[in-house]
């Protein structure tokens, strides 16, 4: 299918953005004043909100409050318009970006270009795991989780009623102990301890085993060793197993299956796992490095200059977690400052004023909420925990979810679990659980649901005169068989 090149709706400065995430957003909103037109590329319609996905699948918030429309976000920046597309190529010598959704193909122009396409879950080249042990990057993962989690719950109500064996299904296992593992873990914990536990008859909510599976020797190592043994402590006393040193080397329906150091391998039995254990950065990175030459670290992140553009492309810039430099890590604040930096970078240039130098990364600090009241947070050399920690887990995350009436519902939300023992929302359904193994079947997704482009219009025009033709000579003999005073006459009868 040939792409359609948009045409520029004026002469001024064309920026694509390509991510609708922490870069992308924050690199479109940076841009507001300049003299240039934004086009933001991102495959979602949604800006995403990743660090609390875990929330909306453990369901004390819905998808909504953490994933609000990029359109309307936008809708008050002028110089800034939103595309829907995935982008499968950009080619740096004609200056491209071309994108598809749903079989469609669109071609978009640039003069410069930010790159804040993220990145995805890796499975350490066991892709197979995924069909059983979803990641957390997405809504979708999310609700899928959602769904899991919730359902395994039922699952196991039903196979006590009938006498069943039903550990198994009250067996839920995180693979991968940082910061995401850790309140997954934790928020499963406390779902099945305090908030399920009036829900059912024939199981008991509080039964229900917990294992956070990692190979390294600690949980949150980026944390430090203090602070990730106070991690491991509170996770224990939650009632969560903490298996450290632990290789995942099999994930099936039924489980997964581990091995140790000295080399025992240990099974267990779970249906419900959860991948939380490593990133892989958008294979977006590997077009940029063919053409330039910058390498590719063993995560996928493409080596940038210090001022966050590439070899030889001073125009495009690359941020967030598709870059490997000076060992910055993947989240949002890196993303975040380096989109501001690369528009500011573009601004200057337009007006003539100098650059802003290399980019230089400020650490706030890292900070992961393990239970109502107890998380851990590292600010510099300060290290909090408990409910100090977890007021500030709050404050932060309020400031920085987008829209004022999200930030209002989302803290009902959390008033409503913290404080009481209940979660909001706990909708599941089965499409949410099995749409993404249903889809995977198809050979192109989504597109091999709708029509491609012109096919549905043509079809319709030979149908259409298909079924004229017929209705036509139904209504000639409707008519004739009355005018002959033929109804009810048999057959042979007839004149
Ligand atoms: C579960 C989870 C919890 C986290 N918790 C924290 C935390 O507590 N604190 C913290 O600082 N960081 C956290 N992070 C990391 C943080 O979210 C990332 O570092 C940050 O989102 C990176 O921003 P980005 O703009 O590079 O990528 P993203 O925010 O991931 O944005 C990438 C964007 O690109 C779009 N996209 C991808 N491919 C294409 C394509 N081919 N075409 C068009 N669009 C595309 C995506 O749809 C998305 O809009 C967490 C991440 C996860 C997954």
């Amino acid at each position: 299918m040939a792409a359609q090149p948009i045409s520029p709706t004026s002469q001024r400065h064309r920026v694509v953005v390509i991510g609708s995430g922490f870069g992308g957003l924050f690199g479109t909103k940076a841009l507001r004043r300049a003299d240039v037109d934004v086009t933001m590329v991102a495959k979602t319609t949604h800006h995403l909100f990743q660090p609390l996905l875990y929330q909306v699948a453990t369901g004390i918030l819905s998808q909504g409050e953490i994933a609000p429309p990029t359109r309307e976000i936008l809708s008050g920046q002028k110089n800034a318009q939103v595309l829907l597309g995935e982008v499968t190529d950009i080619d740096l010598e004609a200056r491209t970006v071309t994108s598809q959704v749903l079989g469609r193909s669109t071609v978009t122009p640039y003069d410069s270009l930010i790159v804040a396409a993220g990145a995805g879950q890796s499975y350490f080249g066991n892709d197979h795991f995924s069909e059983f042990a979803p990641g957390m990057k997405s809504i979708d993962d999310a609700l899928e989780l959602r769904g899991r989690i919730f359902g395994a719950f039922e699952m196991a109500e039903i196979g006590a009623t009938r006498g069943e064996n039903v550990d198994h299904l009250l067996t839920f296992v995180v693979v991968g102990a940082g910061p995401t593992g850790v309140e997954m873990a934790g928020q499963i914990a406390e779902l099945a301890h305090r908030t399920l536990k009036k829900d059912f008859r024939a199981i008991n909510s509080r039964h229900a085993r917990v294992v956070l599976v990692d190979a390294a020797p600690q949980v949150l190592p980026p944390f430090g060793k203090k602070l990730g043994e106070k991690a491991k402590g509170e996770l224990e006393k939650l009632g969560v197993e903490v298996v450290l040193g632990a290789m995942v080397t099999d994930v099936d329906e039924r489980g997964i299956e581990m091995k140790f150091k000295d080399g025992s391998v240990e099974r267990i039995d779970s249906v419900t796992k959860i991948w939380a254990a490593g990133v892989q950065a958008n294979p977006l990175g590997r077009t940029l490095s063919d053409q330039t030459g910058a390498p590719l670290d063993r995560a996928g992140r493409i080596a940038v200059n210090p001022d966050l553009t590439l070899p030889g492309y001073p125009e495009v810039f690359v941020v967030g977690d598709m870059i490997a430099l000076d060992n910055l890590p993947g989240v949002a604040q890196v993303a975040i400052q380096g989109a501001k930096y690369a528009a500011k970078e573009i601004d200057n240039r337009l007006s003539s004023k100098p650059s802003q130098g290399p980019f230089r990364y400020f650490d706030k600090g890292s900070m992961a909420i393990i239970s109502r009241f107890r998380a851990v947070a590292l600010i510099g050399s300060l290290r909090l925990t408990g409910v100090v920690a977890w007021l500030m887990w709050l404050a932060l995350h309020l400031i920085y979810i987008t829209g004022f009436k999200n930030r209002v519902t989302a803290l009902l939300h959390w008033f409503v679990s913290f404080i009481g023992r209940g979660r909001s929302e706990r909708t599941t359904t089965e499409q949410q659980i099995f749409a993404r193994s249903a889809l995977g079947r198809l050979k192109r997704g989504a597109a091999d649901l709708v029509s491609d482009p012109g096919i549905y219009d043509a079809a319709r025009s030979v149908l259409e005169t298909t079924r004229r033709a017929e209705l036509e000579a139904q209504a000639e003999e409707e008519a004739r068989l009355t005018d002959a005073g033929q109804r009810g006459v048999p057959a042979e009868q007839r004149a």
